[in-house]
């Protein structure tokens, strides 16, 4: 089934397609955390929601590389290393290894690449330099180097392409070097910004004096050396989209001419509480502070993917709540599954398209259908109340159970939930049961026997049923 996405580009829900012209490979970036502080909540719905695209593209069958860069270098970042007396290295590596430790915990599959700013300064430099051959980038007299939206207009470029700009009602023509900048004006934006005092040691030297790069140059020069020119899919977090985004667009097409991203695809808006998440209000979460509230990783990844990413979100301690009963439906579901369908040892390959609730099917078509994950679960949790049907009314053979199992392990490959039961028989011994299984049918008895020790000095016991084997845990 065709993968379908929203394109914030063209506005609408397209057919996805890669670039790659054998229709395998795909290469998406996506902005990664300004290591400062610890990541909250709100950030973690845009990661969260990156981790469920490329698992949907790897669902799909699809070869992703997946690039999430590191901002090591920012205004907020040099701020934050003065006010603490540390170095550069120092302050963002600590915050760095706190935020894949929790990209770790919400269930995230780990990034192919994760470019740092800071590594990548040659590379931003060639990117300038580019842009002022072309005359689209300009040395101001406080030393900076400024992209100009006019001159990048003036070559026939659309500056605006996410989000329909209405340059009319915007202040057009000013200039700021702040790496965020308020959304009301169209200004030219800092591509290298010229060291000041307040910059310490954090500087590096290039053609245009020393200085350091701007936020934006550092996405466009990351995701082209790392994903070429023009690359595949880009997501972020809405808010990003003027002006990171459009920034970024101007950047990279005002230096290549090429088109830069294929789909754009942005992420909604959280509300914890129903509030806009401040630290006055006290529904500022990070996912440090839930977890010390008691809610496991799984849980809070769970409750971010309930809601479409298109549809702003309201996070609760309830709805926290919530998602550890939803859990523990589907755990109890798999674990009587896992039970039934060990008897099936040794373990059955089964065409999970037999299975006679076509879970996996259904699942496909919701989830190509624009992350239609409010349907995805729907599918999930009817499989579930079917399957606890057939499990209390004894229907269910070894067989059927081990297909269930083997569809729900796909379908978990895209939720990335992965279900752990107490009873849960570890790889290691599964195979020695097979081992002995094998011994017996070659009738090689010392050698089945040796195994059942082995098994018993490991805390598990087998035993023959007219069945099959049984593994119970002592
Ligand atoms: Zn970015």
């Amino acid at each position: 089934m065709a993968l379908k996405l929203f394109n914030t580009l063209s506005r609408s829900v397209q057919e996805f397609a890669p670039l790659d012209s054998a229709g395998k490979k795909v290469g998406m970036y996506c902005c990664g955390p300004t290591v400062y502080d610890f990541a909250h909540i709100g950030n973690w719905r845009t990661f969260v929601f990156a981790d469920l695209v490329r698992r949907t593209l790897e669902f799909s069958g699809y070869a992703v590389q997946h690039v999430m860069n590191i901002t090591d270098i920012e205004d907020k970042i040099i701020k934050r290393v003065r006010e603490n007396k540390t170095t550069l290295r120092e302050f963002t590596g600590k915050f760095e290894t706190a935020f894949l430790d929790d990209l770790k915990a919400l269930g995230c599959r780990e990034p192919h690449v994760k470019p740092h700013a800071t590594e990548y300064i040659a590379e931003i430099i060639a990117l300038i330099e580019k842009l002022i051959a072309r005359g689209i980038a300009y040395q101001a007299s406080d030393g900076s180097v400024y992209f100009s939206i006019t001159k990048y207009q003036g070559c026939g470029c659309n500056y605006g392409q996410l989000l329909k700009l209405n340059f009319d009602g915007m202040r057009a023509g000013e200039r700021v070097s702040a790496d965020e900048y308020e959304k009301e004006s169209v200004a030219d934006f800092a591509l290298w910004k010229a060291r000041v005092p307040d910059d310490g040691d954090i500087f590096w030297p290039s053609p245009f004096g020393e200085g350091r790069p701007g936020w934006h140059i550092e996405c466009s020069a990351m995701s082209m050396k790392v994903l070429g020119e023009s690359f595949d899919l880009h997501l972020g977090g809405e808010d990003l989209k003027f002006p990171h985004h459009e920034d970024e667009i101007a950047q990279s097409e005002g230096a290549t001419g090429k088109p830069f991203v294929k789909f754009w695809l942005h992420g909604a808006h959280l509300l914890v509480e129903g509030k806009k998440m401040s630290k006055s209000l006290g529904n500022f979460f990070t996912l440090r502070d839930l977890l010390a509230k008691g809610f496991t990783g799984r849980e809070v990844r769970y409750l971010l993917l309930t809601a479409h990413y298109r549809e702003t979100f309201n996070f609760t301690l309830d709805g926290l709540a919530g998602a550890k009963t939803a859990l523990a439906r589907i755990d109890e579901c798999v674990g009587k599954l896992r039970e039934i369908g060990r008897d099936a040892l040794p373990r059955v390959q089964a065409d999970p398209q037999v299975n006679p609730t076509n879970l996996l099917a259904n699942f496909t078509a919701a989830i190509s259908d624009d992350l239609n994950i409010s349907a995805a679960w729907g599918v999930v949790f009817e499989w579930v109340r079917e399957t606890n049907k057939r499990l209390a009314d004894n229907s269910l053979s070894s067989t059927d159970a081990a297909a269930n199992l083997a569809a729900w392990e796909k379908i978990d490959s895209v939720l990335g939930i992965s279900v752990k039961t107490e009873t849960e028989i570890p790889a290691e011994i599964l195979a020695l049961a097979e081992a002995r299984t094998a011994a017996k049918q070659a009738k090689d008895f010392k050698r089945a026997d040796a195994i059942r020790d082995e098994l018993k000095s490991k805390g598990w016991v087998i035993e023959d049923s007219p069945k099959g084997i049984k593994l119970k845990k002592m």
